[in-house]
């Protein structure tokens, strides 16, 4: 019933607030530079305490496994001016990580084998 909606918003996500921020980073793959610009992450190889990140306008960096980093926080605040333009950050990408949200409990912390919940449509 719900095939014909493509187009359309996609639906909302939620994932924990204090999920691990490689494993987030991976899955919106969007980086929060401290100009306040949101990258698109390329490549993130991680290392288990640390993940380099190259971005799609060619910066690569290493950041620390943090929940409580600043960019976590920039994530999960949605505290950005706006999209790097080198990286051409893609409207539906955009459009999904406005539709995601954190939660203190509630959503998903992808972490390995655990299952999201039931959503209410497919994504
Ligand atoms: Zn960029």
């Amino acid at each position: 019933m719900n095939d014909v909606k493509k187009e359309k918003t996609p639906a909302r996500t939620f994932y924990r607030k204090r999920i691990v921020l490689f494993v987030l980073l991976e899955k919106i793959k969007i980086w929060p530079s401290r100009q306040g610009l949101l990258h698109g992450i390329k490549t993130i190889v991680s290392t288990g305490t640390h993940a380099c990140i190259t971005t799609h306008c060619g910066k690569t960096f290493t950041v620390t496994n943090s929940k409580n980093s600043r960019a976590a926080r920039w994530l999960r605040n949605k505290w950005y001016k706006g999209t790097c333009a080198a990286c051409a950050v893609p409207d539906w990408k955009m459009k999904k990580y406005s539709v995601t949200f954190f939660k203190n409990g509630y959503g998903s912390d992808l972490r390995e084998g655990a299952r999201r919940p039931p959503a209410d449509r497919q994504e």
